[in-house]
């Protein structure tokens, strides 16, 4: 294997991209409303979108026969500006998709508010340097044929109101499987990361209909262990408002005519179409994203077999170069085989310490050319990116001003910040607003800089930079996380909530540490740990502080990694198709 085998892989753009060489032996549709290809394509917004560009990259170089559909999102989601006042300034994000993709000639429609709605693919390529590429197609509506208000459809991720919400989502689970039958693939298993494709089991439904003498009344008339065979489902956040809701009245109209409200009530709620409990109760095999989450999950609808695949991160994406060369005169096949990580707590202290400054080095590039501060490369930085949103607490660092001075007056320490406020979250953008009003407060003794426009290549550059990864979540909010196992594997030491995967990898002193407990985590918890724990050994015991380094990489870059997650959903989700509420102990689903 090359030295390649380690570096993000170049996408692979063919003249002769057609479908044609994937057909024969995909058999998994991997159905995400987001996907996060590389920063210039903004089909994403935050973790999903990331978790779903690892999962596709993870597929690739394990040659795994799958397929992702996503909306093409011509307008992106959201450019962040930050005005002089300190407050989000909302842009659209345009990209092009024939700068990257390839437009496919096949379309198919939907029927949406009684008109046709046509859709056609863009086919992009991911490639990997050591599998085989996977095919990523991007569903557009902006065709001649379409009424005008339908070629916007696939403009805005999780834009526009409930009605633009659910047309696109009609897009994405039916139009999306429709696509893939009129390109000839032949899917064995359909997976729905999260419930936003839950329409393709309903669609799948309507081609199993019961012989109607077994059916008694009231009962469903379409066969559903047909379709829970090929569906699996993984529901992604334990927030009420994660999961989508649609009132009857807004199917009825769009969806007039295509089934029988009556018969989706009994699978969707009878109040609201509830897209997790459509997915739910259509799919044979369902997970959450982190032990904990699933957990919770069950919780939330309780009935239901929730299994647990833990997320992880596409490690050759997420390495910075300098320790990607690290890693590879040890062993070249951590790119391939996460396990050989276990072992990468052995490797030179030196070495682990320059490969750290260097990607720290290019933190502070980056932050002296967004927002004109110089950080000092000998001072701890913190760093915090991630989703603005109330439950991830970003203010939380920030509760006791007078306390975080005099920690700085003991022990100097920097924060770089970073995060995007949903356009319609008024609450997270007023925090965006004062986070940067206490920056300025505590200005110029703490050194602080929050990044705007947090993207793939903003946060490959903030989480191997920093040194210290702060998480804040309110328990038990954080299904999983990933960006702290970014950190883990360039050995910078999570300082987090114990919530979601931080549970499972967790060992104090060891591969970082816990702020507060189980049940939850106040500000002086992490201020504790911060002025007792995290930064003395910074700079009183570097030795100790690297040994952790190492830890972090071997325990959290073997394990928290994209494809130990795939080997699972292959072998438990997409192969091993026994129903869960066959081997289950808990009552089958509830209808
Ligand atoms: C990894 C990542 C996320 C998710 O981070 P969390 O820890 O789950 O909050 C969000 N946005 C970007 C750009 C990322 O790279």
């Amino acid at each position: 294997m090359s030295e390649q085998v380690n570096r993000p892989a170049a996408p692979y753009i063919g003249s002769e991209a057609t479908i044609g060489p994937y057909l024969g032996h995909t058999r998994v549709a991997y159905f995400s409303m987001e996907i996060a290809l590389r920063a210039e394509i903004h089909t994403y917004s935050g973790g999903l979108g990331v978790l779903a560009g690892d999962t596709a990259r993870a597929a690739a170089d394990l040659s795994l026969p799958m397929v992702f559909v996503t909306l093409v999102s011509r307008q992106g989601y959201l450019q962040q500006a930050i005005d002089e006042d300190g407050r989000q300034v909302d842009r659209a994000d345009p990209w092009k998709p024939a700068d990257y993709a390839t437009p496919l000639r096949a379309k198919v429609a939907v029927i949406i508010g009684g008109r046709e709605v046509w859709i056609r693919p863009w086919l992009y390529p991911l490639g990997s340097a050591i599998g085989r590429t996977v095919p990523v197609l991007l569903l557009d509506t902006a065709l001649p044929e379409n009424h005008a208000d339908d070629q916007t459809i696939t403009d805005t991720l999780y834009g526009g109101d409930m009605t633009y919400r659910f047309k696109q989502e009609v897009v994405l689970g039916i139009g999306g499987l429709r696509l893939l039958q009129a390109l000839g693939f032949h899917i064995d298993r359909y997976h729905m990361n999260e419930g936003h494709a839950a329409l393709l089991a309903l669609d799948l439904l309507r081609r199993y209909p019961r012989p109607l003498d077994q059916v008694a009344p009231g009962e469903l008339k379409l066969d559903v262990a047909e379709v829970r065979q090929a569906c699996v489902f993984t529901t992604h956040t334990p927030i009420e408002a994660g999961h989508d809701t649609f009132s009857y009245e807004l199917v009825g109209h769009l969806l007039q005519g295509y089934i029988e409200l009556d018969q989706v009530r009994q699978l969707a709620g009878s109040d609201q179409l509830n897209m997790t409990r459509l997915a739910l109760n259509l799919s044979g095999y369902i997970n959450g994203v982190a032990v904990r989450h699933a957990e919770v999950t069950t919780r939330m609808f309780p009935g239901y077999d929730i299994r647990a695949i833990t997320n992880g991160v596409h490690a050759p994406q997420w390495a910075h170069p300098a320790f990607a060369e690290v890693f590879n005169r040890h062993s070249l096949k951590w790119g391939y085989s996460p396990e050989v990580m276990q072992r990468f707590d052995q490797l030179p202290d030196d070495l682990v310490w320059q490969a750290h400054q260097q990607a720290k080095g290019h933190l502070l590039e980056l932050v002296q050319r967004v927002s004109r501060q110089k950080l000092a490369l000998d001072v701890p930085i913190l760093g915090f990116a991630r989703r603005f949103t109330a439950y991830k607490r970003p203010e939380l660092i920030f509760s006791d001003l007078a306390r975080l001075q005099a920690i700085h007056a003991r022990y100097p320490f920097q924060l770089v910040l970073a995060g995007k406020a949903h356009p319609n979250d008024q609450p997270a953008k007023e925090l965006i607003h004062s986070i940067h009003s206490m920056i300025r407060a505590l200005a110029p003794e703490i050194r602080m800089a929050f990044l705007p426009n947090y993207d793939l290549s903003i946060a490959r550059t903030v989480i191997a930079g920093a040194d210290v990864w702060v998480n804040t979540p309110e328990p038990p909010m954080e299904a999983s996380g990933t960006s702290g196992m970014k950190a883990g594997l360039n050995g910078v030491l999570n300082l987090s909530v114990l919530d979601g995967w931080w549970i499972e990898a967790h060992i104090e002193g060891v591969t970082g540490w816990s702020i507060g407990n189980h049940a939850g985590a106040s500000a002086d918890a992490l201020y504790d740990k911060l002025e007792r724990a995290v930064l003395p050994m910074y700079y009183q015991d570097r030795p100790r502080w690297i040994w952790m380094m190492k830890q972090a990489i071997s325990k959290i870059g073997s394990t928290f990694n994209a494809h130990r997650m795939m080997r699972r959903y292959a072998a438990e989700a997409y192969i091993a198709r026994r129903p869960s509420w066959e081997v289950s102990t808990h009552a089958p689903p509830p209808f």
